[in-house]
């Protein structure tokens, strides 16, 4: 296995790879073969699971997009949770950045990543990118055997392999699971019992925003939508909620492309199943009209407020890329439906 760690770029191998070889090069992630002096594998791991579904046409993604996932988790899982990261006294370099960050901006304890300001947010994701990217993104790509993924740490983006990102979507869950078993053994031998008290939770809603209120402002407000996604009911005031189309608990991140507006018997209904395909063609049009808006060729528009958000956000969605993830979904067990009951 090579150190990966030195490289400033890599290629992924090229040849055709069966299951066999994908399976073995990504588990290798999992044994003692891997370095594994802190948890950033496993962190970073979790950066790329959360951010599989928000890469461009050619399968890129960009360092911004990963660590900024990446400051989210090790923010709420230092800060907010006090998990320590490395044995002993001794602090990790991602660490030592957020205990800066709170020096800096006197941030109060246990707040967690939502809270802060846009401009926060950035600021501690360049921080993060700036001293974490040389360790990570080699090491891992020299840990999975240099099959996984092509990177450039200055061009600061990674390229999937596509036979492995495939394989990696239609098990992602396992893969998920497998990565947080590991994390959690890592970490409960260095921190105390009750610091990983409900540990695997922690580490599953590490990036978990609980504050979905800017859809409901560019939904509501900007695009008028004013019935329920799935019943059809005219939203009250007072009960509009703001529904992952894809659940939450596959999808594991936030983005306009597959947020909704429903009333509170069908969001309270649908929990963590999936609409029928008659759904997806719906959100296929919305987005198409949301995307429309945001980029029209033919004019150049400036957004503001929370308009930026979902701008950005909308920038990479593709109509392909949601009908696949719908697919991957139920690949990895979401395959039970729920129909909403119809207004007549
Ligand atoms: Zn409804």
């Amino acid at each position: 296995m090579i150190a990966g760690h030195y490289l400033n770029e890599g290629q992924y191998d090229l040849r055709q790879l069966n299951t066999d070889e994908i399976w073995q090069a990504l588990s290798t992630l999992f044994t003692t073969r891997s370095r594994n002096s802190t948890s950033y594998k496993y962190g970073f791991f979790k950066a790329i699971l959360d951010n599989l579904y928000n890469v461009d046409a050619d399968l890129v993604l960009t360092f911004d997009q990963l660590f900024g996932k990446f400051a989210e988790i090790y923010w709420n899982l230092v800060t907010k949770y006090k998990v320590k990261q490395m044995p002993g006294e001794k602090t990790s370099a991602v660490e030592t950045v957020l205990t800066a960050f709170v020096e800096k901006y006197h941030i109060a304890e246990g707040v967690p990543f939502e809270s802060f300001t846009d401009e926060q947010k950035i600021q501690l994701a360049q921080r993060v990118k700036n001293k974490c990217k040389h360790n990570v993104v080699g090491a891992l790509y020299g840990d999975t055997g240099q099959i996984f993924y092509s990177f450039s740490k200055q061009g600061e983006w990674i390229r999937f392999n596509p036979q492995v990102y495939q394989y990696v979507c239609r098990r992602k869950t396992a893969l998920e699971k497998l990565n947080y078993y590991e994390w959690a053994k890592y970490l409960e031998k260095i921190n105390t019992a009750e610091t990983t008290l409900n540990l695997l939770t922690k580490l599953d809603e590490s990036a978990k925003r609980s504050n979905l209120e800017v859809y409901r402002q560019i939904l509501f407000d900007e695009f008028e939508s004013r019935e329920c996604f799935y019943c059809g009911r005219r939203l009250k005031n007072d009960g509009i909620q703001v529904d992952h189309f894809i659940p939450w608990a596959f999808i594991k991140d936030d983005k306009l492309w597959n947020m909704v507006l429903a009333c509170p018997t069908c969001n309270n209904k649908k929990r963590d199943k999936l609409a029928p395909e008659s759904f997806l063609n719906k959100l296929v049009i919305r987005n198409q009209d949301i995307r429309l808006h945001y980029y029209n060729d033919s004019v150049t528009k400036v957004h503001k407020g929370a308009d930026v958000r979902g701008a950005e956000e909308m920038r990479n969605y593709r109509k392909e890329g949601l009908l696949s993830i719908y697919t991957y979904a139920q690949e990895n067990g979401y395959n039970e439906l729920w129909h909403p009951m119809r207004l007549v």
